[in-house]
């Protein structure tokens, strides 16, 4: 990390007063943040994304959290003796993994980041999609991507139907901030595990965020050559799924955040969580980390 130390007070203010256009144009405007990779494993970048999350929640945005959970699920499954399969990037969920998904993602990953908040000085309140009725889901039919006649049976991976954003809101208004597990329920309240991407691209949508953020454990989406890609437009996605560019986690993430883009959120980043503090970096000065998803 840089060595802050030696900056002298005046450079300092300066630094700090150059965020004031940037707190002055999101002021009460909300932020999806989806919380990933890095970020959430390493400490002293989860230091980081908690000091930035509240600090944002202080000068008046309204950050809303969605986090995913990858690692903490898949060493979970292994201590039950159980391997972590994926298809198109989604993770198969049978009904005993089902059981895993929800105890690590609602049990302990959420309170972890609900206690890190609060550490950090914020007031934050975890929920899982079942929470004020917030997220309705059905079971996913994963059509493959290559032979659309084929379909994969994905055990209890769930597609939204829709989300309530209500609590959401009374929770904002309140100075509360929102960490939600991307977990939903169906007609019978059966479970559902969801993609943290594809919860967190619904619900800028519902939202009307301002920008929906996600952080992820890469600098951003990479081309053939594995050079950043820093803007993306909705022909070159096409293109980049077409050639099998994009794979594994990075097929929800961007499909997800072209949806979000094309529903009416401003601005829609994919960003290198191993960067500390890339969300303030991101949000109060000009500096851009990762790529951005264009809606056209
Ligand atoms: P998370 O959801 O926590 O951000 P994922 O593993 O689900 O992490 O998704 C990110 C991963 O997607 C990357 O680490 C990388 O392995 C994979 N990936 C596949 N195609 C690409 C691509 N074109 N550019 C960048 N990452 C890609
Ligand atoms: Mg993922």
């Amino acid at each position: 990390m840089t060595d802050v130390t030696n900056i002298s007070p005046r450079d300092k203010a300066e630094i700090l007063a150059q965020a004031l256009p940037y707190i002055r144009k999101f002021h009460g405007k909300t932020m999806v943040i989806k919380y990933g990779g890095n970020a959430m494993t390493d400490p002293a970048l989860q230091a980081d994304f908690a000091e930035d999350v509240v600090l944002l929640k202080l000068v008046g945005i309204n950050p809303v959290v969605v986090h995913g959970g990858g690692p903490q699920i898949e060493t979970a499954l292994k201590r039950l003796g159980k391997k972590g399969e994926f298809i198109q990037g989604m993770r198969v969920t049978d009904a005993e993994t089902m059981e895993v998904v929800e105890w690590v993602l609602a049990g302990e990953v959420q309170q972890d980041i609900v206690g890190l908040l609060n550490q950090a000085g914020g007031k934050a309140v975890g929920l899982t999609g079942r929470d004020g009725g917030m997220i309705r889901a059905q079971k996913l039919q994963m059509v493959d991507s290559s032979d659309p006649a084929k379909v994969h049976d994905m055990g209890q991976v769930g597609d939204i139907v829709s989300i309530d954003p209500s609590v959401v809101k009374a929770l904002q208004d309140d100075a509360f901030i929102p960490v939600i597990s991307p977990i939903g329920f169906g007609e019978n309240n059966e479970s559902y595990n969801i993609n943290a991407d594809v919860v967190a691209a619904k619900l800028a949508t519902v939202l009307q965020a301002e920008k929906l953020m996600m952080l992820t454990n890469i600098s951003g989406v990479l081309d053939k050559a594995g050079n950043l890609l820093t803007d993306l437009s909705a022909r070159q996605i096409d293109e980049l799924f077409l050639d099998g560019t994009i794979s594994g986690g990075m097929l929800p993430k961007i499909s997800g955040a072209l949806d979000a883009a094309k529903s009416g959120v401003n601005a829609v980043h994919i960003i290198d969580g191993r960067v500390p503090h890339v969300l303030l970096l991101e949000i109060l000065t000009d500096q851009a980390f990762g790529t951005m998803i264009r809606s056209h």
